[in-house]
């Protein structure tokens, strides 16, 4: 069921122009995506929402837009030439290539979905009298298989802490794991496998010249970080936010543009006193919590979880996490970073990133808030919330695309009743090319009024405009609503300020 609703998502992407794979017509790139006229539209929106949301409704951050190459040192200060490794396992059965963690995650979520089915049933036994806490906590399989899932999570998150390979390599053949293609439980040793794409600048042979793409924009902040301060005059606290390209070799790319190999982070660091990092850690926490629901997500598909295993640059963190059509997953990442970085770059540059705090008279290197999110996890996150299919009175169904409109690609639609009549044509024409001026609107008179409606149901427009006699005669034209589908009869000189105010963003950061 969620399996078909995953698949009716990727294929809705398709064809509606939102998301193709690339490079398709040499069979795709695996996790690599290009966004359709839909899509880069939809993207673009996504992006201004959490820009302005943060630079333009915070005095005390400010944005940059830094290049994806760096200098070299950067990545190993930044701990990633040492420590951004997947392990990797391969099956000798089938030559398939995995995550250890990711076998031992899924095979505990195997467990997990057996204490589903018996408290499903279990539902369906007892009816409404069912009180599935206490059969969760008295049941003594669910214990049993609760029990063994606590110790795996445990012993799991110390392997991957302290990086022991073997122990990996000895819980998938004492979980006797086996490979979903070849169903042989021969593997061979876990190895560490880092994720970072490297490339040859031309004037410089060898190790001297080798480049990364950047895995995540947060390290061309840190490296700014003085210049920005002192270029803005920010007294601390005070954030420096970004958007940008990021690069990552991942091993098990799967789930469409859940885990891709180049996509884009919308990252904010937040420089604070250290000392006072849980205070600000709660309130990012909060605020981003906060700016997601904004957006009409239910709060039940939502939730915080913190992190089992700690980065090596973290002293707190947690993931938001969404519930996708596979489950719930990481979408955003909130980090208590402390003086890690800052320090690391003071460290290998030999330079001081170092603010004097006028209220203390003090000079010391600032802890560090980070808020990290995909873009393309929130597309995704987004599109699997607004994608309904309804049942309508007279039995037909619709896909629509509840969009919230001021994140919707098309604004308004203007369409004539008749496209082979000049003069309504004329009219509707000339009422898009008015409209443009104030938001992205289209004209279409490709079919009939029925399914031109369908067709901007499906990508999220949320007004069509159909142009009639009456249009004509009296000046007014019928306006239509996507959710509700009501129509109404508006005079054409009020449409420009009535759509605008529907689709401004500012009713988004008034909630936050
Ligand atoms: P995961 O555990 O899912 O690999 P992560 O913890 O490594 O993610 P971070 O390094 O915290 O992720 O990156 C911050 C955010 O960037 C994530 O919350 C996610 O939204 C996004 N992100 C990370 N890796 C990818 C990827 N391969 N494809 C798409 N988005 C990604």
């Amino acid at each position: 069921m969620a399996d078909d609703l995953f698949k009716k998502l990727v294929s809705h992407c398709k064809e509606n122009g939102f998301i193709y794979q690339s490079s398709e017509i040499y069979d795709g790139l695996a996790a690599v995506y290009d966004y359709g006229p839909n899509g880069s539209l939809l993207k673009n929106n996504i992006k201004e929402y959490w820009w302005k949301s943060m630079v333009q409704m915070n005095e005390n951050i400010v944005g940059i837009d830094s290049a994806i190459f760096m200098h070299p040192k950067t990545w190993k200060a930044s701990g990633h030439v040492d420590a951004f490794n997947d392990p990797l396992v391969d099956n000798k059965g089938s030559n398939k290539r995995y995550r250890a963690d990711v076998l031992i995650e899924d095979y505990m979520a195997k467990i997990e979905a057996k204490i589903t089915k018996d408290v499903v049933k279990a539902k369906k036994r007892f009816g409404d009298a069912f009180d599935e806490k206490q059969f969760r906590e008295t049941n003594g399989r669910i214990i049993e298989r609760q029990q063994k899932i606590d110790a795996i999570a445990a012993r799991l998150a110390k392997a991957m802490t302290e990086g022991d390979m073997v122990d990996l390599k000895a819980q998938i053949e004492e979980y006797e794991i086996a490979c979903e293609v070849s169903g042989s439980k021969e593997w061979t040793d876990v190895r560490q496998f880092n994720l970072m794409f490297s490339t040859q600048l031309g004037n410089i042979a060898g190790e001297e010249g080798k480049l990364y793409l950047r895995p995540e924009t947060a390290q061309g902040i840190f490296v700014n970080f003085l210049n920005v301060q002192k270029t803005t005059r920010q007294k601390l606290p005070f954030g420096i936010a970004q958007i940008g390209k990021a690069f990552r070799n991942e091993i098990v790319a799967r789930q469409f543009i859940f885990r891709m190999r180049e996509f884009e982070q919308m990252e904010m660091q937040f420089f604070i006193q250290p000392g006072t990092q849980k205070e600000w850690y709660e309130h990012w926490k909060e605020t981003r919590m906060k700016w997601h629901l904004a957006l009409g997500h239910g709060q039940e598909k939502l939730r915080f979880h913190d992190h089992d295993n700690l980065a090596h640059y973290a002293d707190a963190a947690v993931d938001i996490q969404f519930e996708f059509p596979f489950g719930f997953k990481e979408l955003e990442g909130i980090h208590s970073r402390t003086d890690f970085d800052l320090n690391q770059h003071q460290e290998l540059s030999g330079k001081k990133l170092q603010y004097f705090d006028p209220k203390t008279n003090e000079n010391y290197v600032p802890y560090v808030l980070e808020t990290s999110i995909g873009v393309d996890r929130m597309f995704l996150a987004t599109m699997s919330n607004a994608l309904v299919e309804e049942t309508l009175e007279n039995g037909s169904t619709r896909d629509v695309l509840r969009l919230p409109p001021s994140l919707a690609p098309v604004k308004c639609a203007i369409m004539p009743l008749k496209r082979n009549n000049e003069e309504l044509v004329g009219k509707a024409k000339e009422i898009y090319n008015q409209l443009r001026y104030s938001f992205n609107c289209m004209y279409d008179d490709t079919g009939s009024i029925g399914k031109l409606y369908r067709r901007q149901d499906a990508t999220g427009t949320p007004f069509c405009v159909t142009v009639d006699f009456d249009t004509l005669e009296k000046g007014v034209v019928t306006l239509r609503h996507r959710d509700s589908m009501e129509q109404d009869v508006v005079p054409v000189e009020q449409l420009e300020s009535m759509i605008k105010d529907n689709v401004d963003m500012k009713h988004l950061f008034k909630k936050l």
